[in-house]
């Protein structure tokens, strides 16, 4: 059997993990310098590293861990499976029961008549898919021209060449050519850091009209599609103002384009209900699914579409498909996972217990001297850091640096909070508890007040 038992000392696997692993969105030399922090094992919310430190893991893995870690029965349908059935596609007019099984229950699931899947593997191939598909959609409807896709910046819809372009993350098109052709972007709805003198409900319907404004300037007749999470997650868990939805809706209602709601973080419960659609009442032709779907425990993602999507594709051939697609041991862990946080009431607790109280407890961080704004949805939020609250200034000079200064202290703090420029976040497993609920505001108090010293 592959030895994957560890016998080495952590210096050793991390000069090796240094000498032959590129790392995902990691500087190189840094990674040389410093090492990374390598993790043996999970249980629940905590995680064990290689010196056999317990760290509270307020990030739920990459926002994906939504069930906790550890859960046998996850263990138990991904073994059931390999031995049953370990692959078969769903190309060519096959199927099997896992993939079956999983699109009744997300049809069932999903709001609206969102009642059709593709699958894919992650969230970067479920948007790639949403490209085509919304641009096919169109050309099987007789309006070929309608190609223009309006994307935010600032948003992250993942790192493959399409998903990338739909991204608005400048640090990322800067890198192998993106955008491709035909993706606009818009600015997002982030008040604290740009509505100036604006009031909150002013500025979110100042955003959501840049989307008529550049729906008007590109000509309706050739826009396909608004794609947007409900609660933008990777640029900072920049939570909209109340007033943005409900003018976006009334925008994409008007000009006839299909909304494309970007649920890989706000999926599963992470914001009280299953979907962030459901939590900022919108009503989306398509939602992207991943991370949460099997809470990160195999890989998968998907595009549930709406009946009238699915019927105009239906119309013909999609020339499109993943070989994993609807992988039958990914699709069984996901079933058993959405059980799970079915029957055990997961996502209510959300709703109406845990994150209430997790609520009560985030915000009140806004009270440290150097938190300006404190915002949460469900279990997924952000503190901005601020040198002064009264004008929401940022550390302009070097930005960013003050959010990994708090971010190295929460790391020796043994809490996993990660950065956003000068924007903390969190997105802790939905199962944590309030004694860790707690422990998460403990450590995170305390690692900004040791930031602070260290930043004057
Ligand atoms: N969409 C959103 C909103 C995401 O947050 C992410 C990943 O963080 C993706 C898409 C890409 O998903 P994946 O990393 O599974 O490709």
């Amino acid at each position: 059997m592959a030895q994957l038992t560890n016998t080495r000392p952590t210096a050793e696997l991390q000069a090796l993990d240094a000498a032959h692993h590129m790392h995902p969105f990691t500087h190189g030399a840094e990674l040389g310098q410093k090492g990374a922090r390598i993790i043996t094992s999970a249980d629940g919310c905590w995680l064990t590293d290689s010196e056999g430190n317990r760290i509270l893991d307020g990030m739920a893995g990459l926002w994906c861990v939504n069930i906790g870690y550890g859960r046998q029965e996850l263990v138990d349908s991904a073994t059931r499976q390999m031995s049953e059935l370990p692959f078969y596609n769903t190309f060519f007019q096959t199927s099997h029961l896992p993939a079956i099984q999983l699109a009744e229950r997300l049809a069932q699931l999903a709001p609206g008549d969102l009642d059709h899947v593709f699958f894919a593997s992650s969230g970067s191939e479920a948007n790639d898919t949403n490209i085509r598909l919304v641009r096919t959609y169109w050309e099987m409807k007789g309006e070929p021209q309608r190609r223009a896709i309006i994307s935010r910046w600032n948003a992250y819809h993942g790192s493959s060449v399409g998903s990338g372009s739909l991204g608005g993350m400048k640090g990322m098109h800067a890198q192998g050519g993106l955008p491709i052709p035909d993706i606009h972007h818009i600015d997002q709805p982030n008040w604290w850091s740009e509505g100036g003198e604006m009031s909150e409900h002013d500025f979110g319907i100042a955003r959501a009209r840049q989307l008529e404004e550049k729906i008007l300037e590109l000509g309706p007749e050739n826009v396909a599609a608004f794609i947007a999470e409900p609660v933008q997650g990777a640029g900072g868990v920049i939570v909209p103002p109340e007033s943005y939805w409900p003018e976006v809706s009334r925008i994409v209602k008007e000009y006839g384009i299909l909304l494309i709601a970007d649920e890989v973080i706000c999926g599963f419960g992470r914001t009280g209900n299953w979907f962030g659609s459901q939590t900022v009442g919108i009503e989306p032709d398509i939602m992207t699914v991943a991370k949460g779907l099997s809470s990160g425990y195999l890989p998968i993602g998907g595009s549930i579409v709406s009946s009238d999507v699915a019927s105009v594709i239906g119309g013909g051939e999609f020339n499109h498909g993943y070989t994993y697609s609807g992988h039958p041991v990914a699709a069984a862990v996901a079933l058993e996972n959405l059980r799970l946080l079915d029957e055990e009431g997961i996502v209510t607790r959300v709703r109406e217990e845990t994150g209430p109280y997790l609520k009560e407890k985030f915000e009140s961080l806004a009270e440290h001297p150097m938190v300006g704004e404190a915002k949460i949805v469900g279990m997924m939020g952000s503190i901005a850091l601020t040198p002064d609250k009264a004008r929401r200034a940022a550390f302009k000079a070097d930005a960013g640096t003050v959010g990994y200064l708090c971010r190295e202290r929460c790391f020796a703090n043994n809490l996993v909070m990660r950065h956003v420029g000068d924007r903390m976040i969190i997105s802790p497993p939905l199962v944590i508890s309030k004694e860790e609920i707690d422990a998460l505001i403990a450590r995170a108090w305390k690692s900004l007040d040791e930031a602070m010293v260290e930043a004057k």
